[in-house]
């Protein structure tokens, strides 16, 4: 029999540790100054952030990072640390939800069944939703399309810094500037490449669940998926624009693209008229 291959998962979280992550979450938000739900409707750059100091989730990442010995380290793990971190998040949230309920004197036991069946349903429904949205499909469709461009990008974007490199030796023309002009304009849409799919199906589903169940009276979590969806989609244009002004060979590819987004951006604005006059909190 061949040897069992070793996994590279590093080892749940200990009861202690989420006991531990529960704790410090207490604390952190216990904290006055910070902007209640701030990261709800944010675009999750921590790096361009103004209002880390104000985020509890900005905190929370640091604080278990540290207790991690993670911090400082670029990146953490890829992927697999992304879905790890999404496995200790649910259980902090478990967690604090056993915790409430006691204090409450709920009995989680008895209602745990019906809560399962509920949830399935429920995420049967969402999913079909975002599934069947159009939004969806054509920010799919976006991020496709400009993800296979900038993957062609790649050679002549080091030729492009070759070239700057030697004017900047040269001392012609302004090389620094049109270096970070590019390297900005590349960050941005790359960061939001995905984003723009996941708040668009974000929107589409809470709009499902706010039909289904009426509204609660707070301001509407479709509205709010929806605004920093048109953020990201206005601050792509922008970036494509001053791409397209930078790689003159691309002009059409870019043009298209940017087609896409304003077809897109359109289309978001009709779906959810009053996304724009959202206010989400912190930033508007
Ligand atoms: S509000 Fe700012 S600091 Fe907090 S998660 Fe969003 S981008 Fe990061």
């Amino acid at each position: 029999m061949p040897p069992k291959r070793k996994s590279s998962r590093p080892p749940a979280p200990s009861e202690a540790e989420i006991d531990r992550d529960a704790d410090t979450l207490d604390h952190l938000a216990a904290d006055p100054t910070l902007i209640s739900g701030v990261y709800n409707y944010c675009d999750r750059w921590c790096e361009r952030c103004a209002l880390t100091a104000r985020c509890l989730s900005f905190r929370m990442d640091r604080a278990t990072a540290r207790h991690r010995g993670a911090e400082g380290k670029e990146g953490g793990a890829g992927v697999q640390s992304f879905w790890d971190d999404i496995a200790r998040s649910f259980a902090l949230a478990q967690r604090l939800v056993e915790r409430e309920a006691r204090k409450q004197g709920i009995d989680l036991d008895s209602a745990g069944a019906l809560i399962a069946a509920e949830r399935e349903e429920r995420e049967r429904r969402l999913l079909a939703a975002r599934q069947g949205s159009a939004l969806h499909h054509a920010a799919t469709a976006y991020w496709k399309s400009a993800r296979t461009l900038l993957e062609h990008l790649r050679p002549e974007l080091s030729d492009t810094a070759a070239a700057l490199q030697t004017q900047a030796q040269l001392g012609a023309g302004h090389p620094a500037e049109v270096a970070a002009d590019l390297g900005d304009g590349l960050d941005v849409v790359q960061w939001y490449l995905f984003f723009i799919d996941a708040k668009l199906q974000r929107a589409v589903a809470s709009r499902v669940e706010i039909v289904r169940d009426g509204g609660d009276g707070f301001p509407s979590d479709a509205d709010g998926s929806a605004k920093i969806a048109l953020v990201a989609i206005d601050r792509s244009i922008g970036a494509w624009a001053r791409l397209r002004a930078h790689l003159p060979g691309h002009a059409d590819a870019i043009l298209d693209l940017l087609v896409r987004l304003e077809r897109l951006r359109r289309a978001v604005e009709r779906e959810f008229p009053a996304a724009r006059a959202f206010r989400r909190p912190g930033f508007d």
